[in-house]
């Protein structure tokens, strides 16, 4: 097993570039999942107060084996606890559930621009990180024009972007937003939920060439360009066969091609949108 590549956030803390989603894991499963996650040598979990799965999380953690300082943890506040007060008791109960002291990075899940509350949601966010109960703040599902509000009212750039991202998929216009912002592009459905994508005829022909799979192809692809993964399975083999892929290589020409396959294909919901 070959040890997962980190990336170094604009905070200075390191984060591993593959990591195990837990969306849609009931609680109970969610604890025998994060434990074989962590024994295929996962060492980051992304999971959120929606998910209803941060107790399950917390106990997977708490009995295994890995120093919980050595565990990467992700958890995201809700739509509904947006605004100042609200999540500073948001963020207190989760850390409950986890059963965590510090958490590693927490992210506003989506901006719900309707409520007009993300900017005031930030602040508390800033507050925790400088009171040291959080590592690193970022948030999820924003588009540059609700990351560019929070840049200019608090002069805080969130260090991760986590998005919906996949060949389908590119976000080509926001990658670009966060290079020149110091953004972490973390990337969600990033085998597009195992649908259509995996057995693309070009994605097909790259993982015969390497006798790999097609989950494995894509996220390498990922890995290359710059990307934070979180791909999700609760079948323990595709756990084990998502982390396998630091032990092989896409050429240029691969990846060229790979990046062809774009097609605005959005799977989740619009976050200019959902409120
Ligand atoms: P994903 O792209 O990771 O796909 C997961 C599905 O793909 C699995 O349920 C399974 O059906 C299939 N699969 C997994 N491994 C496979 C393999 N090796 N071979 C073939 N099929 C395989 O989709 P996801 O679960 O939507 O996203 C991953 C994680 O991203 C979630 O668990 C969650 O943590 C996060 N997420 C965040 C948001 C957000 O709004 N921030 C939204 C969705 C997901």
């Amino acid at each position: 097993m070959l040890a997962v590549n980190n990336v170094k956030l604009s905070t200075g803390a390191t984060m591993p570039q593959l990591g195990f989603g837990v969306w849609q894991v009931p609680d109970a499963e969610a604890t025998p999942a994060v434990a074989e996650a962590l024994k295929a040598g996962y060492r980051s979990i992304d999971t959120a107060a929606a998910y209803g799965n941060e107790s399950g999380v917390g106990q997977a953690i708490a009995q295994s084996d890995v120093d919980r300082d050595d565990v990467f943890v992700t958890t995201k506040l809700w739509n509904a606890d947006h605004g100042h007060d609200k999540t500073l008791r948001a963020f207190d109960s989760s850390l409950r559930k986890l059963g965590l002291d510090v958490l590693d990075l927490y992210l506003i899940h989506w901006p719900t621009p309707a409520r007009d509350l993300y900017v005031d949601t930030w602040k508390a966010f800033v507050e925790l990180q400088k009171e040291g109960r959080v590592r690193a703040i970022g948030v999820s599902n924003f588009q540059p024009a609700h990351l560019s509000r929070l840049i200019d009212e608090t002069g805080v750039a969130p260090a991760v972007n986590q998005i919906e991202l996949h060949p389908y998929l590119q976000q080509t216009e926001l990658r670009a937003f966060h290079a020149e912002h110091g953004i972490q592009t973390e990337a969600w459905s990033p085998l597009g939920q195992g649908g259509e994508l995996l057995s693309d005829p070009v994605v097909a022909e790259i993982a015969a060439r390497h006798g790999r799979s097609a989950a494995q192809v894509v996220l390498r692809w990922h890995l290359q360009i710059g990307n934070v993964v979180i791909p999700k399975s609760v079948t323990p083999s595709r756990i084990r066969e998502n982390i396998a892929v630091f032990d092989f290589e896409l050429s240029d020409e691969e990846v060229a091609a790979l990046s062809t396959l774009d097609r605005g294909g959005r799977i989740g919901p619009n976050p200019d949108q959902l409120n």
